[in-house]
């Protein structure tokens, strides 16, 4: 098993087991923007020590059997938009077509909701 050199800002280097080392990526819609961190209780004082990472220990670290979590970017994000973006004036478009028609509150009532 791989043992992970690591530091702890207290204690100093620490080895640890890859089961001891958790990576997690929050991927954004560009690749390069994307946060890595590893994470790890110190062995030593306990604490736990975040770091953020670059891609390349993201990489060394699952090469040495460290898990990978990844927060993926929600489908919507990553859709093709076309038109301008929602303004004031399309908001109080909507705002003034649910003032004359109340279909959730018809939805609502039929349902039996309160
Ligand atoms: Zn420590």
């Amino acid at each position: 098993m791989a043992t992970i050199k690591a530091t702890c800002p207290m204690c100093g280097d620490v080895d640890l087991a890859p089961r001891q080392v958790h990576v997690r990526v929050v991927e954004a819609i560009e690749e390069c923007d994307s946060r890595r961190t590893y994470s790890f209780d110190c062995p030593v004082c306990r604490d736990q020590i975040t770091k953020s990472a670059d891609s390349e220990v993201v990489r060394l670290l699952t090469s040495a059997g460290v898990r990978i979590e990844r927060v993926p970017v929600p489908a919507e994000a990553r859709e093709s938009h076309t038109g301008a973006p929602i303004g004031y004036d399309d908001l109080l478009d909507l705002v003034l077509f649910l003032e004359t028609h109340d279909l959730l509150a018809a939805d609502m009532a039929s349902a039996g909701g309160r």
